[in-house]
């Protein structure tokens, strides 16, 4: 069979793989052990299931060969083996769903980011062997397949010979080179010490045979060599051990070989609940978020175990959408082997263990807000808009959950604040949130509508995401104090006296004002003056529900053809020379003071970063002012 290419993105990652930057080489042991420990899971499971398919448990196991003269180690298993349609597709591809642009080829530290993204899996095998063969029979196929390759030119299927159903692996490795003793590889001592240290947990015997001197017998001094199998791990899976008898380290080893991670995860949690419904839950937070997080490809789940045996492997129903990083396991001896997918969704036990996970990783991040503010910060500038997305879904109902995991930047320090915090520092007469909306921390501050409420000493919370004002509309308030745009109308500043004087003087301008309106009638709903601004001369502040920021995100979602428009006042700063100027034309030029208010009315909406309608007449207002100076 003609010699076939591997796809784009594969060729690339195999590339990384052959020339390793990565000086944890000894991993691909532990990736090839856990992909074969999934193969016979699957096998194991199908037994169970269809009786087709017969499989004695006590003979499930991995098997690791040195060949020393032809630098060979071979991993056999006797799991679920692969068709040959199942060969092109799990070992020609990488990363089927992605789609990833390699950007700066040759900088190494984004190239060990790209393997992280894709997880490191079979492919690794290439980081110590020049040439990979996979011997492969499916109980599904009547013939056994062989994938050979070589590395980067691509592989090649043909049919082969083997009798049982299950996977052979064999490694040609590479040659020793000044940096890197690949030899070590085929050393006895070497593969129990990387079996010990990655594979330990396996529940299905590792065995090799390994090589004993021992006394000959009759003799004295005559020793011979005698070949034994040896099993070389433990086969307690961790999660059943006792907690405080398992080292950080151990976790991680595990994490990063179950879940296919070149980097230790964030936080672990590992509870054992008796009680009605007994499990235990091995739960991890990777350390950053998986490189199709937000594609449709991504699965959210955890793995489940009936009492040892692996019956799914995401089982979606126990993590909420909010809580979907988080990787692991949930192991319990009440659930039946044979339930199906359908029924287990309707399985009550199933349902309480859920419900019991969801708080036991609610309560976890809030002890580690407590406790630890610095590791939750590093979460929460990962997972923190998944939360809020959490909070502001399904119009809200699961934000009281959520409401005392979020953060937003405050004003007073730039930095993480939670809302209890904000209420709890508030000044006595202050009643209400303030927040202010932008693309950056630096662009809010520039709001002319900024100043005035921190000039009165109150805090106000920085929002730069999008999701962010959408979050605090459904959460509407908290510990009873309601959230205020400091761009909105409503923002109640002031002394009566001071109020007095706003209104006397809109009273006193009612027809200029009035003249303004008609003009930006299309525009705005209102134009009048305000004391909350200091050195600019207008601002835009909406009235209603919808915020110009939330105006901006909703009308940069695809598929909204009608675009929506928040309902904007045009805010005049009543101490502004321009106040002056615009009395001064109400008197003398009509036509100039229409004039004027447009122009007022753009430079308004270009200080919120909204768009301008007609940006070539603007522009010619502005040449006609230059030009009339004199
Ligand atoms: P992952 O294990 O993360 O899916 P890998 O690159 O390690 O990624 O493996 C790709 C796929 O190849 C696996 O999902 C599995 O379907 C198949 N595979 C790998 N090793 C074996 C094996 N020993 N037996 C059967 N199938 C295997």
């Amino acid at each position: 069979m003609a010699k076939k290419q591997f796809k784009a993105e594969s060729k690339r990652v195999l590339d990384l793989m052959i020339n390793s930057i990565y000086t944890n080489k000894e991993i691909f042991l532990r990736e090839l052990i856990s992909n074969a420990s999934d193969a016979i899971d699957k096998l194991y499971y199908r037994s169970l299931t269809e009786k087709d398919i017969k499989v004695n448990s006590h003979d499930l196991e991995i098997n690791i060969k040195l060949d020393k003269e032809n630098r060979n180690i071979i991993i056999t298993d006797n799991g679920c083996g692969m068709t040959e349609k199942e060969m092109e597709a799990n070992l020609g591809t990488i990363a089927k769903s992605g789609s990833l642009t390699f950007k700066q080829e040759n900088e190494k530290k984004k190239d060990i980011d790209i393997i992280g993204q894709f997880g490191v899996g079979f492919y690794s095998s290439f980081m110590v062997s020049d040439k990979v063969t996979v011997k492969s029979k499916s109980p599904d196929a009547e013939k056994a397949y062989c994938w050979i390759s070589e590395g980067i030119d691509g592989y090649r299927i043909e049919e082969c010979e083997k009798e049982d159903i299950g996977t052979e692996i064999i490694l040609h490795i590479k040659e020793d080179t000044e940096d890197e003793s690949y030899s070590d590889f085929i050393e006895e001592y070497k593969i129990k010490e990387l079996v010990k240290k990655y594979s330990d947990y396996i529940r299905y015997p590792i065995k090799m045979e390994v090589e004993h001197s021992r006394l000959k017998e009759g003799t004295e001094k005559e020793y011979e060599t005698v070949k034994e199998i040896e099993t070389l791990n433990c086969m307690i899976p961790i999660w059943k051990k006792k907690k405080g008898k398992i080292k950080q380290e151990e976790y991680d080893a595990f994490y990063m070989g179950k879940f296919s991670d070149w980097e230790k995860p964030l936080k672990t949690i590992h509870t054992a609940v008796e009680g009605q419904y007994s499990y235990h839950a091995l739960l991890f937070i990777p350390s950053h978020l998986p490189y199709d997080y937000y594609t449709k490809d991504y699965e959210k789940g955890l793995q489940l175990y009936a009492n040892g045996v692996l019956i799914m492997n995401k089982c979606q129903d126990l993590l909420p959408d909010y809580f979907g990083f988080v990787k692991g396991l949930v192991d319990s001896q009440d659930l039946s082997l044979n339930i199906s997918r359908e029924m287990l969704q309707h399985d009550r036990q199933l349902r309480v263990i859920a419900r019991n996970i969801e708080n036991k990783i609610k309560s976890e991040l809030e002890k580690m807000l407590k406790n630890e503010r610095e590791a939750y910060e590093e979460f929460y500038n990962i997972y923190g808009t998944q939360l809020k997305y959490g909070a502001y879904d399904n119009y809200g109902v699961n934000k009281d959950k959520l409401k005392d995991l979020l953060l937003f930047i405050s004003s007073s320090n730039e930095k993480f604040v939670t809302l209890k915090e904000y209420t709890e520092r508030m000044k006595e007469n202050q009643d209400v949130i303030y927040y202010a909306v932008g693309e950056t921390m630096d662009k809010i501050k520039e709001l002319p509508q900024i100043e005035f409420v921190q000039n009165q000493g109150y805090e106000i919370l920085y929002l730069t995401e999008n999701i962010d004002e959408f979050v605090l509309k459904v959460l509407t308030e908290y510990a009873g104090k309601r959230f205020v745009n400091v761009c909105s109308e409503n923002i109640d500043m002031g002394t009566e006296e001071e109020k007095e004087e706003l209104k006397k003087l809109t009273e006193d301008n009612k027809d200029m004002i009035h003249i303004m309106k008609e003009t930006l009638k299309d525009d705005v709903q209102d134009v009048r003056f305000t004391n909350r601004l200091n050195k600019h001369p207008v601002c835009l502040t909406t009235e209603g529900a919808m915020s110009i920021e939330m105006e901006k995100t909703l009308n940069r979602q695809i598929g909204n053809d009608e675009p929506v428009k928040a309902q904007t006042i045009l805010e005049i700063n009543k101490d502004h020379i321009i106040v002056k100027k615009l009395k001064e034309l109400y008197n003398s030029n009509k036509e100039e003071l229409k004039k004027y208010s447009k122009i007022l009315y753009v430079q308004a909406r270009l200080i919120e970063g909204l768009k301008i309608d007609n940006p070539t007449e603007y522009s010619n207002w502005i040449c006609d002012l230059i030009s009339n100076v004199k």
